[in-house]
């Protein structure tokens, strides 16, 4: 007779919804009962015989080794829950979400090779993109979402990533994924998504044709400004080169951080769907006050990438940015007026985030490249938290009304 399923297994019955998997998934009951995947904070783990370490060593078995490897119980854990979580074969946990994207990218293209990048992207992804590649022989075009029709020439022989986020920081600009991976895999060439903005509650890449996706777990999926971490998502054969560059540069993800990341998965689902509906009622708020100029939340009817959103994402997500009437000065006053909003350039944290992209992330941006991806110098950027909403909006109200 079998063995009945342990209780750890019986939330693989029938189709597990999202929040099921967020909980359960990569968790297993250890011998001592634990109910997590315990901190497993070894950088080496111990063998009873010569053969025993040979059989991991060479592939025979699938034993801990050394957890800079990723060969740690508290590491396998957790990249098992965010596959789960992604819908993908598999994911591998890094140091920081510029740490997977480097790997990634590294693993991907060789000297002679080139990258597509569409839109807005985090300054660092842009960094690496315009500055490090290059020196290794990987170039890249930059398409803003206005070019988008200029895809197809921008495809070469010897493109092979397509790489982009959706919605876009810090003026959520909306793409069709289907419709870019579709173009990219038609020439050959892979979709990258960086999922950090939307979230998988909220959006999945994989599910629409991307090939693989990225994520600043230092955002929402670790959602407590605690933790510095990166992942990357899809299929097996896609991953399996992005592990010898994540091993050889040394870019492992440490135990601790695994530990906590897993903790703040299993209330991903509640805290990302709270942060829409916040983000939501203060876009609506905002776009009706008379200080406002400007109002980027895909969820309101009236953004132009709203249509797009509702047909590939299940939620509006916890960002938005707007413009305040007047110049740099006058958003300043607002800014700093704010008493719940902190002044940081993160997100997706429990804690709301106030930031002005001309200070912070597209700071580094010359005056003219600023005026054509549309970052006015009065554009704020909001990451909405957990507080209560009503309490978010009257601190955006008087910051609003007494520094006018
Ligand atoms: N992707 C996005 C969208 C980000 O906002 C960031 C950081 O702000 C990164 C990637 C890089 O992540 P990390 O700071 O964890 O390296």
């Amino acid at each position: 007779m079998s063995e009945p399923p342990s209780r750890r297994d019986h939330w693989k019955t029938g189709k597990p919804g999202l929040s099921t998997r967020c909980i359960h998934a990569g968790d297993h009951l250890d011998e001592r009962g634990g109910i997590h995947t315990p901190l497993y904070n070894h950088s080496t783990f111990a063998f009873r015989s010569t053969q025993d370490l040979l059989d991991v060593v060479e592939g025979r078995a699938k034993g801990n080794l050394y957890t800079r490897y990723g060969l740690n119980p508290t590491i396998r854990s957790v990249e098992e829950k965010l596959a789960s979580i992604e819908g993908g074969e598999q994911a591998w946990v890094f140091g920081s979400g510029m740490a997977a994207e480097s790997a990634t990218l590294l693993a991907h293209c060789k000297s002679g090779d080139h990258v597509v990048c569409i839109g807005d992207v985090y300054g660092g992804t842009y960094d690496l993109l315009a500055t490090n590649l290059p020196n290794l022989g990987i170039s890249t075009t930059f398409l803003l979402g206005s070019e988008l029709g200029r895809l197809d020439d921008a495809l070469k022989q010897n493109t092979r990533i397509v790489f982009f986020e959706t919605p876009t920081n810090p003026s959520m600009e909306i793409f069709d994924i289907a419709a870019i991976a579709a173009a990219a895999r038609r020439r050959g060439a892979l979709t990258v998504v960086d999922n950090t903005f939307a979230t998988p509650v909220n959006q999945n890449p994989l599910a629409l044709g991307a090939d693989l996706v990225i994520h600043s777990t230092t955002k929402y999926l670790g959602g407590h400004s605690d933790l510095t971490g990166g992942a990357v998502i899809g299929a097996a054969k896609l991953l399996e080169p992005i592990s010898a560059w994540r091993k050889n540069l040394g870019q492992m993800m440490a135990p601790e951080v695994a530990f906590l990341l897993a903790r703040s998965l299993r209330s991903l689902v509640v805290r990302v769907r709270a942060q829409n509906a916040s983000a939501a009622l203060l876009a609506e708020r905002l776009a009706r006050h008379p200080r406002v100029g400007k109002v980027n939340y895909p969820g309101l009817t009236g953004f132009p990438g709203h249509a797009l959103a509702k047909s590939q994402m299940s939620g509006f997500g916890g960002m938005l940015s707007f413009v305040v009437n007047g110049d740099m000065k006058a958003a300043v006053a607002v800014v700093d007026r704010l008493k719940l909003f902190s002044i940081a350039p993160s997100l997706g944290g429990v804690e709301s985030l106030v930031t002005q992209p001309v200070t912070t992330t597209h700071h580094g941006l010359t005056p003219e490249e600023r005026a054509r991806r549309g970052i006015v110098d009065g554009m704020v950027r909001l990451s909405v938290g957990l507080e209560e909403a009503e309490d978010l909006w009257a601190d955006l109200e008087q910051a609003l009304d007494t520094s006018r």
